[in-house]
């Protein structure tokens, strides 16, 4: 049986929409929740639509907020990072 990542559920951002890109818990299968508990972040495709160039996306749970989100990787090797749309709207709106 193939599993569809919860990434193509998603395959165009409505207009307006940008990275990092909230996720409904209802989207995440029990598999990938494992697969992300286990590694942290999961490959959930590959981006063409929205980059320059073929950028891969990432699903991951916050660990702040446990909100699920997917984005590409920011910054460089080795302090890379995956934002988290909640706790980003959080900080702006707290005016940090
Ligand atoms: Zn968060």
């Amino acid at each position: 049986m193939s599993h569809q990542p919860a990434f193509e559920a998603y395959p165009e951002m409505n207009a307006g929409e940008y990275y990092p890109l909230r996720m409904p818990h209802s989207a995440v299968s029990s598999l990938e929740r494992l697969r992300i508990r286990i590694f942290g972040a999961i490959k959930a495709g590959t981006d063409t639509l929205h980059f320059s160039g073929a950028t891969d996306i990432y699903l991951f749970k916050c660990r702040d907020c446990g909100q699920y989100n997917c984005d590409y990787l920011h910054g460089f090797f080795p302090n890379q990072r995956l934002d988290c749309r909640a706790c980003e709207e959080k900080e702006k709106r707290e005016g940090n």
